[in-house]
Parts: C-alpha cells; structure tokens; sequence
C-alpha cells in the first residue's frame, strides 16, 4: 500500500468519527459496511472495490456546486472548477479508450443508455412525422408535438442481447422505457453452445432493420466481436450501441483488443464506471464525434444536473485505470475467471457455455437440484456473495431463475490470484452439493426454501477467512 493510502486510511477514522457526532447510525453502518465487506467472499460480478483515493474524491465540497450545462456553457455561475473536473475526466476517458468524444456526466449505467438513446434518435431520425410539425429532429419538437413525437418512436426499432441470454433490460426489455420508445426485438445464443450466433443475428437484423443495434451484455461469460457486429449493423444501416458497462476495466486494460475492443467499431459506447472499471458509481458514453452535440443533451434531457465530486472520481479512476499495474490487474481478473471456471468444471458442475473467457462464470445450477433462488440463499448463508441469474431458455423464471452469476473483478482487487479462485469454487461446490430443495407447505416442490446440511456453513466461513485474511481489503484502515 502506497504512502498516500496510508494516510487516507487514517483520515477515514477521524471522518467517521465526526460524522458519528451528527449522526451515529450512518457512522455505525459505515463501519459495518467495510466489516461486512471484508468478511465475506464478494462474487457479485458487477461489484468491485474502488481505491482510497477514488472513494476520497467522492466526499468533498464539489458535491455543493450546481453546473447543469456541458463545460464552458453552463446554466449556473462560477462553475470554473467543475469545468476542469469535467474536461479532465473527459480527456482521460478519449485517451483511455481511444474514443473521439467522451460524455462523463450520467449518474449510472441506465442514464448512460437513455442519453445514447435520446442522442441516437435525434441524430438519426428524419421521419416524415417530424416533417408534418415542421421539426428536423426530435430536439425541435415542442410541447404540442409531443404525440407527434411519440408516432415518431413508435417507427423506431431496437434489437438487443435477450436478458436470458444475458442481456441488460435496458436493451429493448419490453418493462424498461427502451422497449417501449421502440419497437423491440431481442437475439439469444446458440441453443446447444451458449453462444450468439452471428449468422442468425444477421438474418434477424435484416428481417427487422432497428435503427439500433445494441451489444454487451450483463450475464454473458464470453468475447463479442464488435468488428462482426459492425458488419452486421451497417448491412442494414443501423447504430451500433455498444453497452461495455461490465467489461469496461477489461477494454481499459488492454484484454480486450482488436475486433474484442468495442471503441473502434462502435457509433456510441456506455458504461458504467463502477464495475471492471473499479471507480466510483456513475456512467459514461463514449461516441463518435458524429453524435457529441446530441449526446451533450443529455442533461437536462433525461439527466439531473451533474455530480462535480462524482466525475471528480471518475478522472481519478480513470488516471489510475490508464496505468501498467491496471493492466496487469485486468489480466488477472480473466485469467481468474478462467481459474474459477476451471474450479468448476473439474468438480463437475454444469456452466453456461462451458466456461468463460471474460471475468464472470455462469453455473447452471439445475445441476444440483437447485433453483438459482436457492443456491444464491445457501451460498450466502455460508458468506458467499453472489447472485442469482437466469440462464438461456431458464425453466424457472426471471425471478426464482436457474443460474448463479460469479465474478471475479472484486476478489482480484483484494489481490485473489488463481489458485485462491480455485479454492473458491471448491468452497462453493460443497455447499451446493450439501443443500437440497425443500418442499412448500402444501408439501410441493419448492423454488424457494432449502435445506443446507449441518456445519456446512460454518466449515465454509472458516476456509473463506483463511483466504480473506491472507488478501486483506483496505489494509491499515482501522475505523
Ligand atoms: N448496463 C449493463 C450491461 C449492466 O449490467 C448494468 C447494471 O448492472 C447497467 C447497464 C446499469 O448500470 P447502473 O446500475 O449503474 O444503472
């Protein structure tokens, strides 16, 4: 740990104490948070553990200031400092990922998506409804011609990864507002492999024609080729959307390159920035230079004012995001996902696809008798944390589902390698292997209640702290 660590970890003890001094029960959960967080073994694919400094930069005065606008126009004075904080976090966002326009204000992953939506819209669509109320684009429209405007959408289609196939709802589900400003229709994978077959991705596309395209995913353990999906939206003239959200960290560091690397390929990137990418919560869109003064729209179109503190730990996420040793972080968590993968299928137990080559494992937990609802439950009960998923053409459901979704980013940030992810999946085989379903009270078959045999909860506590102890979380922070 670097000196600048060591004296952030004593500066947290002084905070929380005063902070306790105004209100104690949010001191007293804070503590419990980070002791909670260090005890148990966190798989939850889309969690991570920012660094001291980027935690820091998220408290500070720079939360006071409203800056509704882009930098240099915005709509509130004395905003010289948010607009370096904006501009900073913007230039090593370009630099980091090679984009040509970055937008760093959305709050989280979801806003990101409404911003390249409502930016795709505008820069795209010439529809003879627009025409009729004398609009070019739909950020002409006035209030009158908002059922115009509504008509207008109701022409638009957006086709993307199915949520079973491990797509994200924000990617035409038809409960998210994205299903419903377009007609939708999703692509799956592969029956028999797991995979997305590209040629049947592309029959489809050219059946449908969306107008957007979207890739990425929330659940899928595999590469995409966006140079393939680039192929595929330009022979039907859509935009393509690429959502790295979950594997930014891994395009940050250089894993994923060439035709794996969505920046070159796609129109408009989002993400998240809190995931892989291992800063602070909040999102990003990444576009062409074709679609930036749309994108800038974004607030107050769909977005609150922006967060100054917040894109102020984005630029110190992404500083560090663009250094060697995160290179070699975001190599470790594939290769560790390749380890936990391998963990599993040695001992036998079913994953979608038949492994991974990103940072997330998909168990098919059907294997085992078990619902995804139940084998999530029993794991946590024996301080495993991750969560269940539905698993392609799931016979359980969105809610009870049949998979369990594992990922490797957090644990690697503790300093995790290979043979600790093996042990892992060793840990998580004996607790599944050691529950069994238990029967509702009308005596059918239940979805939900289990039954984890005696002592096994106990005995994987204590192989997990072994581990966590050997890799601890914050070192020398002392709350
Ligand atoms: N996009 C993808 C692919 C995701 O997996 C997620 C969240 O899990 C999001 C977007 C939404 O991110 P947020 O929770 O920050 O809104």
């Amino acid at each position: 740990m670097s000196n600048v660590n060591a004296e952030l970890a004593s500066a947290y003890k002084t905070i929380l104490d005063v902070v306790g001094r105004t209100e104690p029960r949010i001191a007293d959960a804070t503590r419990q948070e980070l002791t909670d967080q260090r005890g148990s073994l966190k798989l939850i694919a889309s969690e991570n553990y920012a660094s001291l400094p980027v935690l820091a930069t998220m408290g500070t005065w720079l939360s006071d200031k409203y800056a509704e606008g882009t930098v240099g126009h915005r709509f509130y004075a004395g905003c010289q400092n948010v607009d370096t904080v904006e501009s900073v976090a913007a230039e090593h966002a370009r630099e980091l990922f090679g984009a040509e326009y970055a937008y760093v204000q959305p709050h989280s992953g979801i806003d990101a998506n409404l911003v390249a939506y409502w930016a795709i819209l505008a820069n795209r669509v010439e529809s003879p409804a627009l025409e009729q109320v004398g609009a070019k684009t739909v950020n002409d429209l006035t209030e009158e011609d908002w059922e115009a405007l509504r008509r207008a959408f109701g022409e638009q289609r957006i086709m993307g990864m199915s949520l079973d196939a491990g797509g994200h709802l924000t990617h035409g589900f038809r409960h998210n507002i994205s299903g419903k400003m377009f007609h939708q229709r999703s692509y799956g994978t592969d029956p028999e492999t797991g995979l997305i077959d590209y040629d049947a991705l592309a029959a489809s596309a050219k059946e449908f024609k969306p107008l957007i395209l979207v890739a990425g995913y929330s659940a899928y353990p595999r590469r995409v080729n966006f140079a393939r999906m680039r192929e595929i939206a330009d022979s039907v003239g859509a935009v393509l959307m690429v959502d790295m959200a979950h594997f930014a960290g891994l395009v940050a560091g250089k894993v994923f390159t060439g035709d794996e690397n969505p920046v070159p390929h796609a129109h408009v990137v989002t993400t998240t920035t809190h995931k892989s990418l291992r800063g602070p919560r909040g999102g990003m869109v990444l576009a062409t230079k074709e679609f930036a003064a749309d994108i800038d729209r974004g607030c107050p179109m769909v977005l609150g004012g922006p967060l100054a503190h917040m894109m102020a730990a984005k630029a110190v996420a992404l500083a560090e995001a663009r250094t060697t040793e995160f290179q070699t972080y975001a190599q470790n968590v594939a290769d560790n996902a390749k380890a936990l993968a391998d963990g599993f299928l040695k001992r036998g137990t079913r994953l979608v696809t038949g492994g991974t080559d990103n940072h997330l494992v998909l168990l098919d937990v059907t294997s085992y008798g078990l619902t995804g609802r139940q084998a999530e439950s029993a794991l946590i009960d024996a301080g495993v944390i991750s969560n269940r998923n539905s698993i392609p053409q799931d016979p359980n459901g969105a809610w009870y589902t049949s998979g369990v979704r594992l990922g490797t980013p957090a644990l690697t940030s503790r300093g995790f390698g290979a043979d600790d992810f093996d042990r892992v999946a060793e840990l998580i085989v004996d607790v599944l292997s050691n529950t069994t379903p238990a029967a509702t009270s009308t005596g059918a078959p239940g979805k939900a209640k289990y039954v984890l045999a005696d002592g096994v909860a106990d005995r994987t506590k204590a192989a997990a702290a072994e581990l966590l102890d050997a890799h601890p979380l914050y070192p020398g922070l002392e709350l």
